[in-house]
């Protein structure tokens, strides 16, 4: 096996095995663009690293192949006293995780070299400056040095001055105190050896992918955890080595709306992280056309090169030294969501891209944060300041000054704002606990803005008028208003606007749009243009689960095809409760038809609303499901009564508390309930299709299903389903009779199940919860933090289908379901129907539809369109 990759030997296809930053390094450069050289050792020896805890075999041999290689290519060695070459360690994984993992510059510099690189530059504050920066940067990610213990010597060194104001002989201090420092906390001299420099900073790396920041960062974003990342050498370009040279960030469109323009941060004499970090405050990047017209110039011709070669938004890290401009990582880069539509159509209008390609350039995950309620524009709150729009949304809570503090009281169920000067990723948990985040350092490429992006997290950054105390908790405005940590402040994400109290929230023009608003802004009309192109190529029909005439409207507007479960037991409850203890209670046959027979009305009338709203749409409706004792009202308190009551307890009382003593289940999930319940108790299924039946023939154009939930074997579903045919024909309506397919068995015996069963509807909240024997309401909160951690699942099987077992017991029930019944119609009707990865499966399986919450209907169509591409 190969693993290690020269720049000219990749491509940008490789992020496998190269990662995001060297597939991409490899293809500027095969693309001819001023990429310094240097090569990738792949994320399969990250893995092998990880696993086996030491690097494969023959890895140095080809790290020393490929370093004499590069040593030749640019006429030095590495470290070497007189003309050292220096290299940088980069980590890079397939996706991007914005520093999350180490990066190491300047290696090869020790006390010899050091002094070969002054003379070589002939300058010599950039020689001492760039060797402290190694130390610290080394001391920090490769030795594990608090990072604070430099920061503050640098601080100290620094008074008020710049970083810039120190020269030469402060820098050459600064690199003693820093030795003195490693030698403190390590015991150890600061490795001065080039070669063992490189060897270390590469483990370092690999072993960055396991801190605890990327694993948390990882969870959050869905990156699998076993990808592994893949370190980049690449010889040092110069940054730091006077006024005409420097560092910078671009994107080739603005990465908040999408606009064509130039966007970007620049910092004169400043290296790597200086620009994001928020050290000295950069000038934006137009400034770059009055400091250095010519790399400017260049710039703006590679960030269109690489449009319209990667045909889509790129963001672009570079470094100038002494003029000459050197590009050091692209990649196709984060976007609001608001953005991503926008660019998706923008670029069709381009020519770039197809509507295919758009349509599978964005997600639902975007569609849903677009569909957010945004501030009223007419709110009264005092505007405290305002920042730059980084990441949109409309967020309201307590204002927090640190990580750890956001995390403590969002677990206690409170909305908080994480207030800091900048953000860096120790933050990263208090950002994923928190509603938005503000800063008052850092443009749009800072870490708080990439990050929060990310996301889909609300953030206004760069709210210089904000004085942030993270110490005393409290942040001050201008004219001295001060926020103190539980302060209530809100947030605009859109507009960057920061409000004293609570901001009231209107709905957003894409929802407004989606309940048959106009289709005007910009936004709107791209939002418009891809849910068209999706309708128009995806197979899968959208149906919402509605259980009342209202929800059904309001599911028809958001684009659905039909109902796909409209449960029952509401019409149970209320005033009705009575009704049903009556039921309960019944000694005789009479007793018991007399409840039901006053029950049916009130159901027919519940059904005619829901037809009238779905009129023409097919509408499936489930038979009462959950156990009876749910009706009842609570042991404890019924006991109570009676026993306080003594003698002259109300002889209703006590029989009702003999039923709950009688109907009491340990598992009540397992027990009496669905189908069961229509077997046990006589009437009770028939009286509701009854009920059905007589609706259908008042309403325009209904199309029922009637759905017997928890079956497990044909045999249950066959009497209930003959007594249905038999009233439904008697009444002369048409009717499909389905059943749920919910219970391992009736998976397993789809094929015979599916005699009688005209349709399938997969209710997977119960097939995941029997298929795992989780009680769905007991252990997301008991240990699935446990399972995350422990990586038995990488997301909720209650959130996202889990392919491999619930996922397998689907498959065989559609291929054994449609063997029976060719025609067999099958959906899908658990929550799992508006989660966009589970509508992809459910496209692969070969469903007919599937059924989600009205407001998730509008997402599903989007995935439904993208799973058909
Ligand atoms: P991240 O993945 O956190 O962005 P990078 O590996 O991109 O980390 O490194 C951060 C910064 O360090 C880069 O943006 C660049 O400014 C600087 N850098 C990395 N390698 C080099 C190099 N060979 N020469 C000059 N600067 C470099
Ligand atoms: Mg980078
Ligand atoms: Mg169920």
């Amino acid at each position: 096996r190969k693993f290690v990759y020269d720049f000219t030997e990749g491509n940008k296809d490789l992020k496998d095995l190269l990662g995001g930053k060297g597939a991409n390094l490899a293809e500027m450069t095969n693309l001819g663009l001023p990429v310094p050289p240097g090569f990738t050792i792949t994320t399969d020896a990250c893995r092998h690293y990880l696993a086996e805890g030491d690097v494969p075999d023959g890895l140095a041999a080809e790290i020393a192949v490929h370093l004499e290689a590069l040593e030749t290519r640019m006429g030095k060695r590495l470290g070497d006293a007189a003309d050292p070459l220096l290299v940088s360690v980069r980590s890079g994984a397939k996706f991007s995780m914005p520093g999350m993992m180490e990066t190491v510059l300047n290696i090869g510099l020790n006390d010899a070299s050091v002094l070969g690189l002054a003379k070589q530059s002939g300058n010599e504050r950039f020689a001492w400056d760039s060797y402290r920066r190694l130390i610290q940067m080394f001391g920090k990610t490769v030795l594990d040095i608090e990072g604070e213990l430099f920061e503050a010597a640098l601080d100290e060194l620094k008074g008020s001055r710049q970083d810039t104001d120190l020269d030469a002989g402060d820098l050459q201090r600064l690199v003693e105190t820093y030795k003195g420092i490693v030698r403190e906390q390590k015991g150890r001299e600061f490795p001065s050896d080039p070669r063992e420099q490189m060897e270390l900073a590469i483990r370092a790396v690999f072993d960055s992918w396991n801190a605890p920041r990327a694993v948390l960062y990882r969870r959050q974003e869905r990156i699998p955890a076993e990808l592994g990342t893949a370190v980049n050498v690449v010889a040092m370009v110069f940054g730091n080595i006077g006024m005409d040279s420097g560092t910078g960030v671009a994107f080739t469109r603005d990465p908040g709306s999408g606009h064509q323009g130039v966007y970007g941060d620049y910092l004169q004499n400043a290296q790597g992280e200086d620009v994001v970090a928020g050290i000295r405050n950069t000038v934006p990047l137009q400034e770059l056309e009055r400091i250095d017209p010519a790399s400017y110039r260049e710039l703006l011709d590679i960030m269109s090169t690489l449009e319209n070669h990667y045909r889509d938004l790129c963001d672009i890290e570079f470094t100038i030294e002494r003029g000459k401009l050197w590009m050091l990582q692209t990649r196709v880069g984060k976007r609001t969501a608001g953005a991503a539509f926008c660019i998706a159509t923008q670029l069709v209008d381009e020519g770039l891209i197809d509507m295919d390609e758009a349509v599978s350039r964005v997600s639902g995950h975007q569609l849903a944060q677009l569909m957010f309620p945004r501030f009223s524009a007419t709110a009264g709150n005092t505007r405290l300041t305002t920042g730059m729009n980084a990441s949109p949304g409309a967020a309201v809570g307590k204002a927090v000054f640190t990580s750890a503090k956001a995390v403590e009281l969002a677990g206690r169920g409170e909305p908080v704002i994480l207030v800091r000067r900048e953000t860096n990723p120790d933050d990263l948990a208090g950002m994923i606990a928190a509603q938005g985040v503000l800063t008052s350092r850092g443009g749009k490429t800072s870490h708080a803005a990439v990050v929060a992006r990310g996301m889909g997290k609300t953030c206004v950054c760069g709210a210089e008028e904000l004085v942030v105390d993270t110490r005393a908790g409290r942040c001050t405005a201008p004219g001295g208003v001060v926020v103190s940590e539980g302060d209530v402040i809100s947030i605009d994400g859109s507009t960057g606007a920061v409000y004293l109290g609570e901001v009231p929230v209107v709905a957003s023009p894409v929802m407004e749009y989606f309940e048959g608003g106009p289709v005007e802004d910009e936004l709107v009309v791209a939002v418009d243009r891809i849910m068209r192109h999706a309708d128009a190529v995806r197979r899968l029909a959208v149906r919402a689960n509605a259980d009342t005439p209202e929800d059904a409207a309001r599911a028809r507007a958001f684009g659905a095809q039909g109902i796909g479960l409209c449960r029952t037991e509401h019409m149970f409850l209320g005033d009705r409760r009575k009704l049903v203890e009556d039921l309960i209670l019944a000694s005789t046959g009479e007793e018991r038809q007399a409840a039901l027979d006053a029950l049916e009305p009130l159901q027919k009338a519940d059904f005619a609303g829901i037809f009238a709203a779905m009129d023409g749409l097919p509408v499936t409706i489930r038979l009462i499901d959950p156990p009876l004792h749910e009706f009842l009202p609570d042991y404890t308190e019924l006991a109570v009564k009676v026993a306080l009551a003594g003698d002259a307890a109300d002889e209703k009382d006590r029989r009702l508390l003999d039923a709950v003593k009688r109907l009491h289940e340990q598992n009540p999930m397992l027990g009496l309930r669905g189908v069961r319940l229509g077997l046990v108790i006589p009437g009770l299924f028939a009286m509701q299709v009854r009920a059905i039946a007589d609706a259908a023939k008042e309403s325009a154009d209904p199309r029922a299903e009637i759905m017997i939930p928890l079956v497990g074997a044909v045999q249950e579903l066959e009497s209930v389903r003959e007594e249905a045919l038999r009233i439904l024909a008697d009444k002369g309506v048409d009717a499909m009779v389905g059943t749920m397919i919910e219970v391992p068995r009736a998976a397993l015996t789809a094929g015979q199940i599916a005699e009688a069963a005209e349709f399938f509807s997969f209710g997977t909240n119960d097939l995941t919860q029997m298929t795992w024997a989780f009680s769905r309401d007991d252990v997301e909160s008991a240990f699935f933090g446990k399972y995350l951690d422990l990586g038995i699942f990488g997301v909720s099987p209650f959130e996202s289908i889990d392919r491999d077992g619930v996922g397998r017991l689907m498959r065989i029930a559609v291929e054994e379901g449609r063997r029976t019944r060719p025609d067999l119609k099958i959906g899908i009707c658990g929550e799992h129907g508006g989660d966009p990865a589970s509508v992809h499966f459910c496209h692969e399986i070969g469903l007919d539809y599937v059924s989600c919450s009205p407001f998730r209907v509008a997402v599903a169509r989007l995935e439904a369109g993208r799973a058909a591409l």
